[in-house]
């Protein structure tokens, strides 16, 4: 097997396609030195080294010694330079890459190489003490938290890291000799600092500094394979649901250098712009500089060009103008990866004395709004199909369209704290928190936090998710918190410098403004704008941004799946209208019953001891449910209206504080003792399995009479008046046959009875939810009469697992963590199992009718794989709820294409 790959000057043995075997960033380096683009020359280690690593009880296959050793002597001689050379000698950097990028999430070495053996003979050739000891302290520094520390597994003391340790040093010093900056420092002062890091190295971790080049380099490559398997690595993974068996690549590549003199810089830039998606080369660069300042957010970062200055950066040098020849090579470049890839890239440029390389490219990460202008705009400009724009934007990402602005009126009034910079779009408000660790606490008890921090790492990103915004204090547009942010579509402010924070304490300072733990704040991710307390947030209109509605329209033209939505009221009805649902797929009648005016009606129906009486407390219902039917159809005139009869166990209509007992006994005319009796009668020990669903109707039949009269003489009122209505009555909770027939025969005999007095025909369905296993398994004898199946795959879930949907939450995260399960059944349909029944009752029903029409309106209808799942079974239509009708839609679209 092969187990390196090598590239440099203009070849490659690997290409772009061999992601899974390179990983992202080696074989990207492969595919820019096909393209002939200036890349320091090295080698890949597969990711097949890295399972092989893990299988085989943290051993290297036998080969990759030698392989390694040719490598090395390839760079050499494109190089002309020998690892551990004394007078000429090449450094490599050691870097992470995994299939899907992972920013920050493992780890680098740099400057591997430096010994007490080599440092002589670089110093020589660069002609600077300084440079070449301060390459070395940053080798140390990296080698000692990398490799020493996290890979050796030593736990820090007290949690105080080898790293911070050895930066506490530098801080010493600086303060000894009253230099400001690092800048400040000489040749001499890294080289004192270098000898006291080691020694603080051997009395934290009980070894020496590896003096021999070899020794470093295998320690870089162990320890990058190893931070696969880091907990922030695992915690990043489950988020982005990346499967564990498939390891990282190993690259090591030739140092080149941005510090060495004002002739060398660094940056990072995207082919477009990722926070908007304007097709205008944006990035950031520093002169004099390793590409970790950069990131780190240390130094704030200069604009690359003129015409992405802002306010904030227009007296800032651009490299356009400070390096113009530099920048229009960098320019041709951008434009060449573009064409290349056909996709927006993120890269990463080192220029070492006038000389520009390219250290990484890859297809750059983008909010949501960016990512459909881009694809649209990419899609015009003929650089790509309107199939794969369709299939460029995650369905999820429009949820950040469909999110919330600050009103702007509350805005004004607000209390304005600070400002910094915009990294991620939208509003958000929050409660003050500022560790990462407290937000994930307070998130996990149902708080809305706002992270405050610094600057955000890698560890963070648990307490980030869980954060409705992150505001920092350091750090640029491609800093660490405004990239990470960026990838989830999260409201992000970055480089506020105004805030001090004060981390013992738990609060920070703003302009003289003191915000605890635990105090509202309010962001304006858009603008920058920072605030005290909870503004007003106010729904996002999708309709002002012209590309969403163009890909939306491409949408719509490719998918087969129609898309409804859940809806109970007619401003529901109307806000998934403007959506672009086709109908509502659930309209559960049960909320209607809570009204105030209703309440005692139900409860009479509900204490009624013979069938006059219930009659007579159900039929009171009849004007308001007319009246709630009636505003729906019309909110949907000409599109489907699936009602589904009552469906909750009755004890949810009986949950009564004394005062309302004691009114209900007097309305009722009996003892308060008779009502209490009633009520603990109702009680149940497993009321979702209890008397609810059909056994409701069936008990009571004329709640079923009742709504089907509500439903059919509100349609045939409309129908009257000239209105075009499709009433699809459905039964829940169906589990025999013999329960819908029974159910059907009422509804049909109100139908009869109802077109007769208005003397018209009315187009009307009856159909049957599918939520529970027996109907599945006897959908063919249900659809002998159903005209229609609707999957509640929400119950379906529940009786299949024989998970309560209203407990899982206490053990599920046991589940997740433990990868028993690999997500939460309740929110992506467990294909496997649940999946299984659905298909077997697809295959069933429309074995004896091939007209049947089948849905879902389970919550999974929203979910976008499981989406594609009901596309791969038949199913007609998915329907969700009011706000994920947009992502449906994209979702159905994509299932075609996929
Ligand atoms: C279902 O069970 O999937 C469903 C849609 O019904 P409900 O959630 O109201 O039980
Ligand atoms: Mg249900």
């Amino acid at each position: 097997m092969k187990y390196v790959y090598l590239f440099g000057n203009g070849q490659a043995d690997g290409t772009a396609e061999m992601k899974n075997t390179l990983g992202g960033k080696g074989a990207n380096l492969a595919e820019m030195n096909h393209l002939k683009i200036p890349v320091p020359p090295g080698f890949t280690i597969t990711t097949d080294v890295c399972s092989f690593y893990y299988k085989n009880n943290n051993s290297f296959p036998e080969e990759l010694d030698s392989a390694v050793d040719n490598a090395l002597k390839n760079t050499e001689d494109i190089m002309g330079s020998k690892f551990g050379d004394l007078e000429n000698p090449l450094l490599v950097s050691i870097r992470s890459g995994a299939r899907q990028s992972m920013p920050g999430m493992m780890e680098t070495v740099l400057n591997v190489g430096l010994t007490s053996k080599t440092i002589p003979g670089l110093i020589k050739k660069t002609g600077s003490n300084r440079f070449v000891y301060d390459a070395y302290r940053r080798l140390i520094m990296m080698y000692a938290d990398v490799v020493m520390e996290k890979a050796a597994g030593h736990e820090p003391k007290n949690g105080i890291g080898i790293r911070h340790k050895l930066e506490s040093l530098i801080d010493v010093h600086k303060k000894e000799l009253n230099y400001n900056n690092d800048t400040d420092l000489s040749g001499e002062d890294w080289k004192n600092l270098s000898d006291k890091f080691k020694t603080t190295i051997k009395d934290n971790l009980g070894s020496d500094f590896p003096d021999d080049p070899k020794e470093q380099l295998w320690g870089a490559i162990m320890a990058v394979i190893k931070s696969w398997n880091g907990e922030r690595a695992i915690n990043y993974r489950r988020i982005e649901k990346i499967p564990e068996k498939w390891g990282t690549a190993v690259n090591v590549q030739t140092m080149v250098f941005g510090n060495m003199g004002e002739s060398s810089a660094t940056g990072v830039a995207f082919t477009r712009n990722p926070a908007t998606g304007e097709n205008k080369f944006f990035g950031e660069w520093l002169v004099n500089a390793q590409g970790e300042d950069v990131v780190a957010g240390l130094r704030t970062p200069n604009p690359l060009n003129e015409e992405t200055k802002t306010e904030g950066t227009k007296n800032l040098p651009s490299l356009e103008l400070s390096m113009p020849s530099i920048y229009s090579e960098l320019n041709k470049i951008r434009l060449n990866l573009e064409k290349h890839y056909k996709d927006m890239q993120d890269i990463e440029f080192t220029i070492q004395e006038g000389k520009l390389w390219m250290l990484q490219t890859r297809v750059g990460k983008r909010n949501g709004s960016a990512a459909i202008k881009m694809a649209v705009d990419m899609a015009n400009q003929g650089m790509i199909d309107k199939n794969t724009a369709l299939l460029r934007v995650r369905p999820e990402q429009l949820d950040e369209l469909l999110h919330p602005m600050l009103d702007i009126k509350s805005e004004k009034e607000a209390v304005l704290l600070g400002k910094g910079l915009p990294a991620g779009p939208g509003g958000a408000t929050g409660r003050a928190v500022f560790t990462a660790d407290d937000a994930a606490e307070w998130h996990k008890k149902g708080e809305k936090v706002i992270l405050i921090r610094d600057e955000t790492s890698p560890e963070d990103v648990h307490g980030m998710h869980a954060s409705e915004a992150i505001l920092t204090a350091k750090g640029g547009m491609t800093s660490h918190a405004a990239l990470v942010a960026r990838g989830w579509g999260k409201c992000c402010i970055v480089g506020c410098s105004e805030l001090q924070i004060n981390i013992k304490n738990k609060e920070v300072n703003i302009n003289g403004k003191k915000i605890s733990e635990g105090d509202w704040i309010t962001m304006n991710g858009t603008s920058g704008n920072i605030y005290k307390d909870r503004l007003n947030l106010i729904d996002a209109d999708p309709d002002t941004h012209p590309e969403y509605k163009i890909l939306m329209k491409w949408a719509d033209e490719k998918r087969k799946l129609k898309i409804r939505t859940n809806a109970e009221s007619p401003n529901d009805a109307f806000q998934a209208i403007k959506f672009g649902a086709e109908g509502i797929g659930l309209c559960r009648t049960e909320h209607m019953f809570f009204d105030e005016s209703r309440i005692l009606a139900v409860r009479k129906m509900i204490f009624a001891d013979n069938e006059k009486d219930r009659r007579n407390a159900v039929m009171k219902l009849l004007p308001f449910q007319k009246e709630d039917f009636t505003g729906i159809l019309k909110a949907m005139e000409g599109k489907p209206v699936t009602i589904r009869l009552l469906d909750p166990p009755l004890h949810e209509f009986m949950t009564l504080t004394k005062e309302q007992e004691i009114s209900l006994a007097e309305n009722l005319n009996v003892d308060v003792e008779i009502v209490k009796n009633r009520v603990s009668a109702l009680h149940e020990l497993n009321p979702m399995l209890g008397h609810r669903g059909c056994r409701l109707g069936i008990a009571y039949p004329e709640i079923t009479e009742m709504q089907a009269t509500a439903i059919l003489e509100a349609a045939a009122e409309l129908t009257k008046n000239g209105a075009s209505v499709f009433p699809e009555i459905m039964i829940p909770l169906v589990g025999t046959v013999s329960e819908y027939v029974d159910q059907e025969s009422i509804v049909r005999k109100v139908a009869k009875t109802v077109m007769e007095k208005y003397a018209l025909e009315l187009q009307y369905l009856v159909g049957t939810m599918i939520e529970l296993p027996r109907a599945c398994l006897t959908a063919d004898e249900i659809a002998e009469h159903a005209e229609f199946f609707s999957f509640g795959t929400n119950d379906l879930t529940q009786t299949t697992y024989g998970f309560s949907r209203d407990d899982i939450g206490s053990f599920l995260p046991d589940y997740l963590e433990r990868n028993i399960l690999p997500e939460d059944p309740f929110q992506s349909l467990d294909v496997k199992g649940v999946g299984k029944l659905v298909s077997m009752a697809v295959k069933l029903g429309r074995n004896v009718n091939n007209h049947l029409k089948i849905g879902i309106c389970g919550e999974h209808g929203g979910d976008p794989s499981s989406i594609h799942f009901c596309k791969e079974n038949g199913l007609d239509y998915v329907s969700c709820s009011p706000f994920r009708v947009p992502i449906a839609r994209l979702a159905a679209a994509q299932s075609e294409l996929k």
